[in-house]
């Protein structure tokens, strides 16, 4: 980029960083490559080999960005934090990359070897229990992850509590307590809305059951997917057992998708909402490229667009009144006699259910917030691993009404307690549903008719722009926090999400007894 900010005197320093910086980001885009090709086209021989190429790889940035020259660099540029504006782009820069290099200073080599060793044999050691529904299997190891995340958070002694620090990882200036207050909103009415459509007898989707052929549903996938605005001159999508969404560059942006010829609305959904990342990550502004703002906000910022895209488009009824002609056309033999309000009911059906993946709109932050209650429970000491699978059958029970009668579909469901430290990866799916919601609505409330009209054709230029002008193009310049109220002129608030949800579903469901209240009364 362009130091346009930067003072004649400090431009050398200024250039090395940046080259030092892009170096940093060119191994890390390498790495991208390969998790892509492991995750889609390799060949399980391959799997041994490609772990070790990652390992390497990894270990090389984190030596370059640990490296103290690149410290004296950033305290040789010190005096520019003061004197940048602060909505530059040179100030996030330093922002961001003074925050990261002191806090991976403050853990020893050492340590992040013998984690890394850990958590490798802990992934392999799930891939194996889990569909032999082995719990005892893992428990031993799943203590070590506990000791190992209470070693590392103790790294971080500013944070209130073990939780806050990987949080703070991945939605940074979010903390347990706040999300704590958030889920406390979201439950009062989730559960209550659960409970009447609990009532209801169960909506018939039959008709996303029938046989789909896979190459009807990639076609159909893919020119949505294009109508959102996703580029396929620089993305593409393949197949993949856990979809995704990765960027390996500026002009390559890519996303996977699986698809099931008995489930209908898997694939689509799952191709709807990596898109909505894959918006995000095409549509930062050029001049971020190979910078450390090349990236979404946070875990929660860029949920809040898979689920924009996937839920609050792909599953409205004014999308489906364009697109649905469209689908029958590609599956008449399944679809000509099937109305659109059945299929609309169909791909909002609300059902308790076992597994947070499949999981509904309504039913979704309900999974998330026992996994949020668990891990912080583990990390405080309240809860022993031992306990975990009781602890998630009882809270099923009292959340859900439904109770897994195995490990595979309790304690061993998720890859993130089986893969790294426990804590932090969950509340962004949240978040993400609660800041979609939010930025959706200030959307509505000054492009609303344009957004609509184009909509009701198949087109979403003017919402995909709103987004990129207010979210997209800067990347992960703005703190969440900072973000939310420069796009929606008021703080981070579940309210929108629950007005989206009464509206939504009241008239799915009869909801009268639930109560929209103001939510934390
Ligand atoms: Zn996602």
């Amino acid at each position: 980029m362009e130091p346009r900010q930067i003072p004649p005197h400090l431009q050398p320093t200024w250039q090395e960083l940046m080259q030092r910086l892009q170096e940093i980001d060119h191994l890390r885009r390498a790495v991208n490559v390969l998790i892509w090709d492991q995750n889609t086209y390799m060949p399980p021989g391959g799997a041994a080999a490609r772990s070790s190429h990652q390992a390497t790889l990894n270990r090389l940035a984190h030596a370059k960005f640990t490296d103290p020259a690149l410290g004296r660099l950033l305290d040789a540029l010190e005096p520019l934090r003061e004197a940048l504006p602060p909505d530059s782009d040179e100030a996030a820069i330093l922002f961001w990359v003074r925050r990261d290099y002191d806090r991976s200073r403050r853990v020893p080599e050492a340590f992040v070897a013998r984690a890394a060793a850990h958590f490798s044999q802990l992934f392999q050691a799930w891939t194996e229990a889990r569909p032999q529904d082995d719990w005892q299997a893992v428990r031993p190891l799943l203590e070590e992850s506990l000791r190992l995340s209470q070693e590392f958070a103790a790294f971080f002694p500013e944070h209130q509590e073990p939780l806050d620090v990987f949080i703070d990882h991945s939605d940074p200036g979010m903390t347990a307590a706040r999300m704590d207050e958030l889920f406390r909103e979201l439950r009062e009415v989730l559960r209550p809305m659960v409970q009447a459509i609990k009532a209801h007898p169960p909506v018939d989707d039959r008709c996303l059951h029938q046989h789909y052929p896979v190459e009807g549903q990639r076609a159909f996938g893919e020119m949505v997917a294009a109508c959102y605005g996703y580029d396929f001159q620089q993305g593409r999508q393949d197949l993949a057992p856990h979809p995704f969404m990765i960027k390996i560059a500026q002009g390559d942006v890519r996303i996977t998708t699986r698809y099931r010829e008995d489930d209908l609305a898997i694939g689509l959904f799952s191709t709807l909402h990596e898109t909505g990342h894959a918006l995000y990550e095409q549509n930062i502004h050029p001049r971020l490229a190979d910078t450390p703002l090349d990236h979404g906000a946070s875990a929660g910022v860029h949920e809040s667009q898979s689920r924009l895209w996937e839920n609050l488009v792909g599953r409205s009824r004014p999308f489906w009144e364009h697109f649905y002609p469209r689908l029958q056309e590609t599956f008449p033999d399944q679809l000509a006699q099937v109305s659109l309000e059945t299929f609309y009911r169909a791909i909002n059906k609300v059902q308790p259910s076992l597994i947070r993946t499949e999981a509904d709109e309504v039913t979704y932050n309900l999974h998330i917030m026992l996994r949020f209650d668990l891990e912080r429970a583990l990390l405080n000491q309240e809860l022993r691993v031992a306990d975990l699978p009781e602890a998630w059958r009882a809270r099923m029970a009292e959340d859900l009404g439904v109770v897994p009668s195995n490990h595979r579909d309790g304690v061993l469901q998720d890859i993130h307690w089986f893969s790294g430290f426990i804590g932090g990866s969950f509340q962004g799916y949240t978040l993400g549903n609660i800041m979609g919601a939010q930025f959706f609505q200030a959307a509505m409330a000054e492009q609303g008719p344009a957004i609509q009209e184009e909509m009701a054709q198949g087109r979403f230029d003017a919402l995909r722009t709103w987004l990129t002008e207010r979210i997209y193009q800067h990347g992960g310049k703005f703190l969440p926090d900072t973000l939310i109220e420069r796009v929606t002129g008021r703080p981070l608030s579940v309210q929108p999400y629950l007005e989206y949800l009464q509206r939504k579903y009241s008239e799915l469901y009869d909801l009268s007894t639930v109560q929209a209240g103001t939510p934390g009364d």
